[in-house]
Parts: C-alpha cells; structure tokens; sequence
C-alpha cells in the first residue's frame, strides 16, 4: 500500500477531479482526527490525537481511509514508491494539471523535500530515473554547493544531464585559485552590463579542474555580481554548459574587460 493525502469526494473541486484542492483539505489531513472530531487513535480513556494527512503513518499499524489508500503490486519497488504519496503526486500534478506545459517549455522543480534524504535519494534513484525513464527531456540539475563534489558531478555526467551547482571559495578553494590565475593571465571572459540601474558583472571560465585530488573532472565555471549602490551580490557557480567566449545578450559594444 502506500498512502498519500484525503480528501472529501463531495466538495466541487473534488467533484471536478482536483482533489488536492479539496475545500476541506485542511478537515481531513490537519485536523489531528476524523473530520467529525473523534480521534482514530487513543490509550485507555484518553483521546491521541493523530490522523495527520489521514494516516499518521509512522508506526508498524496505521489508520487511513480508503481515498487516501493506494494497492500496488508486491514487487513494485518501495524505495521508488515512498516519495511518491507527497512529493510526486503533489510536483506531477503542479506540472500536469496547473502548468499544462507544451512541447519545448521549461520547468523549474524543486526537490529539496525529502530533507537529509536527499542527496542519496536524488543520486541514486531520481537521476538514473530521470535519464532511462524519459531520455527525451533535456534536464538541467541545479543544486547548492553541497552538491558540487566529484561523485555526485560524475554521476550526473554519467547520466548525461547538464548541471548547474553552487560553488564557495571556502570549500572549493583550488577551484577560486584556478580562476583567479585565470584571470591574472587574462585567460578568464569577463564582461558587465547595466539594466534597470542595476550592474551585472559576469566572469567566465571554461574547463577548470573540480579540484586537487579530481583534476579529471573538469568544470566550466561562472561568476556573478550584481551591484546596485553600495549593495553587492555575489554569486559563483560551476556548469557543464560551455561559456560562449563572447556572451549574445552583451549590448551592441560587445563584452568589455572588468577593471580590477
Ligand atoms: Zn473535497
């Protein structure tokens, strides 16, 4: 079984199908009891409350409703199914239902909800999904700089799924050395621009080493400011992209050099 949210089954949205827009979503998954007020749960006279999101699941034996209650097969994989009763049910619909996305359109999704979980999680069963399930979907991974580590970018190069991950000089320091000796011989692209009042200055640099001990995983690596009075941004990133030695969207004058 696997279990996933409630909901009522009379309301109008679920009337119309869209049973995560339950009017009485918050009755039935927050309410810490059935809707009628009685707990499912108690230890001798006393009332326990429980019932959250219609199952309060954490435990050997649980109480749910047979809405929220989904039959699969014996061998279907658990580990594949776990996130699917919250985190894909609710991104899948996202997409499906409400973005209705067309051929060629891009989708941002965040997957940061399965907290220390994750980064295995996301490893070693999301990315091989993602790229032997629909080869066809060109993917962009983005993650922070917990990710920007050699195994996690050779498994994404294995996968054949670009990447865009943070990177900070304090854990990368090879990485910063590298560009800033880049930079000392003139080797890095650097340009900046105005919109709106606001100054972006932009530094690239192609085929750099991760770091020391992985000299063989090579990274192309981008840097961002954004200065705005006495307010700076900073922002630094490492991509499998390659950086165009001169950026399309620089304005007619093409790229200019920074000033140190
Ligand atoms: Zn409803």
């Amino acid at each position: 079984m696997v279990l996933a949210w409630d909901y009522c089954g009379a309301c109008t949205s679920c009337k119309a199908g869209k049973v995560l827009y339950c009017l009485n979503f918050f009755l039935h998954n927050f309410h810490g009891a059935r809707p009628d007020g009685t707990t499912t749960l108690r230890k001798g006279d006393q009332v326990v409350h429980g019932s959250f999101f219609c199952q309060s699941s954490f435990a050997d034996f649980a109480l749910a409703n047979e809405r929220n209650v989904v039959k699969v097969q014996d061998d279907a994989p658990l580990e594949v199914l776990a996130p699917m009763g919250c985190g894909v049910m609710t991104g899948a619909g996202a997409v499906m239902n409400a973005l209705q996305p067309r051929p060629g359109a891009s989708i941002a999704y965040h997957l940061n909800i399965l907290g220390e979980c994750r980064s295995d999680w996301q490893s070693d069963l999301l990315l091989p999904l993602l790229f032997e399930k629909i080869p066809h979907i060109p993917f962009i991974i983005v993650e922070d700089a917990l990710s920007a580590n050699a195994p996690h970018i050779r498994k994404l190069q294995r996968h054949k799924l670009h990447f865009i991950l943070g990177v900070k000089p304090g854990d990368h320091a090879h990485l910063f050395d590298y560009v800033a000796q880049a930079h000392a011989r003139g080797d890095t692209t650097e340009f900046e621009r105005q919109v709106a009042g606001v100054t972006q200055r932009f530094r690239y640099l192609n085929d750099a080493p991760l770091n020391a001990s992985n000299l063989d995983v090579r990274v192309n690596f981008l840097e961002y400011w954004e200065i705005q009075g006495n307010q700076v941004q900073h922002f630094t990133w490492i991509t499998d992209f390659h950086h165009p030695r001169q950026c399309p969207h620089v304005d007619a004058r093409g790229p200019r050099p920074l000033e140190d």
